[in-house]
């Protein structure tokens, strides 16, 4: 049946559903698709479960680290049925949210099944041609399952089916050492899985600053993760019980023996089945949709917005992208992507709050820099909280005076890294900050004096003396 909307939406992740909550609400006829769960990645197997997850592993490790603090807890077992059936309660919570949330908003049709482009306008949808003057692609992305040799015959996790997971897995070995990975690693090592993680660089998450890099690598390996890094030629091969990782590296054992296997080197968009070819919209190499700073695609009255634009990756990025959409659209307010600044977090346990340029980017920049740093072993609240692992950095312009970057590694980081994001948006010097009054005890107090202490960047590579 043939149908027309003022507008559609083809996904309901993070841009989505707000979207069409404003488009509804300013009194255009919408269809929103989804072609699986209500939410998207974030709500059903990204953020929001693995948070949670990180949450149980939290108290894992903290029940076990009791007598530290005084208490008695006892033998500390984990039950992975409950852990899971917490996980699914706080997400299943938050997908059937946004699904009702949809249904119930007027001028507005949801549709569930699989969208594909029939031409610029026309999407189809099962036996359903719907055609609209706007279109919004929100469709996300998906885990990279990568060439790797011998994965035809084992069988394999990825982000989503680790979501079933409702056992503790003998030794689980996760390819790739970067965010997700390192949260999963770091979690299931405290639900008690013996736990090692295949990394094909020299360090884990490579693109943060070597510091943070190699202080991440000693946190995890203090827990009992083996980390395996410089893995070359990685291959996988099915054994009786279970699977056998063969790296390659330059040291260490040729072959891991594993119970489970995880995949975690990547995204990539849900570009490949749209259709875009019929629609005649751009997308770069890698499968991501091309926009320009207002998520405009080349073909006029589409957008692109969240992950499958390759512009973000983070679920306040995707918000972030339909707050700009909609303020462009309804309220002649001019925002653009290049307004935002970096920020993200990474939550392993203490965890890295990063904003704006890292160390490596400044020094690239060429700009005259100031550089302050400070370990959590001399931040008061993580000494009374028993949570010293970590450090500080925050990296100024020596001539504007303005912050340029910072990286909280430590308790309360993904918190306290908000206080120089928002003077950074304000645009304002390092100094307002400085003079600030903060409350004790907090990590947050500490920044004023971080600021206090500011050194001129040595001109050398890593020399930041953290
Ligand atoms: C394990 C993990 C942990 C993460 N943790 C964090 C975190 O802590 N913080 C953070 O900021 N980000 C995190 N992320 C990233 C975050 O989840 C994503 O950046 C965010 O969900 C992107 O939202 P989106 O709106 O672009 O797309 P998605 O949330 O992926 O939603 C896209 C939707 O479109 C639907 N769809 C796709 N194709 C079609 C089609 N053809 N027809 C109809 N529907 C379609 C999909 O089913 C999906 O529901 C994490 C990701 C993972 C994998």
């Amino acid at each position: 049946m043939k149908r027309s909307y003022d507008a559609i939406v083809i996904g309901t992740g993070q841009a989505g559903p707000p979207l069409a909550g404003r488009l509804a609400g300013s009194g255009m006829k919408v269809a929103i698709i989804e072609r699986k769960l209500f939410g998207g990645t974030c709500v059903n197997t990204g953020c929001i479960p693995t948070k949670t997850m990180v949450a149980s592993a939290y108290a894992a490790r903290m029940a076990r680290r009791a007598a530290e603090y005084g208490v008695n807890a006892g033998p500390v077992t984990v039950d992975m049925k409950q852990v899971k059936a917490r996980k699914d309660d706080i997400s299943g919570r938050s997908s059937t949210g946004v699904e009702s949330w949809l249904k119930g908003m007027q001028n507005c049709t949801v549709y569930e099944g699989h969208a594909r482009f029939a031409a610029p306008h026309q999407v189809t949808l099962g036996e359903d041609l719907l055609t609209a003057d706007r279109i919004f692609i929100n469709v996300g992305g998906r885990a990279v399952v990568p060439d790797m040799r011998g994965l035809d015959h084992v069988d394999f996790l990825t982000n989503s089916s680790m979501m079933r997971v409702d056992f503790l897995p003998r030794h689980l070995v996760i390819v790739g050492g970067s965010y997700i990975g390192l949260e999963f690693g770091q979690m299931f090592r405290r639900f008690g899985s013996e736990v090692t993680i295949v990394e094909m660089a020299p360090r884990l998450i490579h693109r943060e600053d070597e510091d943070v890099s190699l202080a991440i690598h000693d946190i995890l390996q203090a827990e009992g993760i083996r980390l395996r890094l410089n893995a070359k030629c990685i291959r996988a091969a099915k054994r009786d019980d279970g699977v056998a990782v063969s790296v390659d590296c330059t040291d260490g054992e040729p072959e891991l023996q594993g119970s489970h296997l995880l995949l975690a080197v990547g995204r990539r968009p849900n570009t490949d089945d749209l259709g875009l070819e019929e629609a005649g919209v751009n997308q770069d190499p890698r499968g991501y949709i091309v926009v320009d700073d207002q998520l405009r695609t080349n073909v006029p009255g589409i957008w692109a917005l969240g992950d499958c634009n390759g512009k973000g990756g983070f679920t306040h990025t995707a918000y972030n992208d339909f707050e700009i959409v909609a303020a462009n659209l309804l309220d002649n307010d001019p925002r653009r992507v290049s307004d935002r600044i970096t920020a993200y977090a990474l939550y392993i346990d203490p965890p890295l709050g990063r904003a704006g340029l890292t160390e490596t980017e400044v020094r690239n920049s060429g700009k005259r820099a100031l550089i302050g740093t400070r370990p959590m072993t001399r931040v008061g609240r993580a000494v009374e909280k028993g949570e010293t692992q970590g450090f500080i950095k925050i990296l100024v312009d020596a001539d504007s005076k303005q912050i340029l970057g910072a990286s909280i590694l430590g308790t309360s980081g993904d918190e306290a890294i908000h206080t120089l994001l928002d003077v950074m948006y304000a645009r304002a010097p390092y100094t307002v900050m400085q003079r600030a009054m903060h409350i004790h005890p907090t990590v947050s107090e500490l920044l004023p004096t971080v600021l206090g202490e500011l050194k001129p960047l040595a001109s050398q590579l890593g020399a930041s003396g953290t």
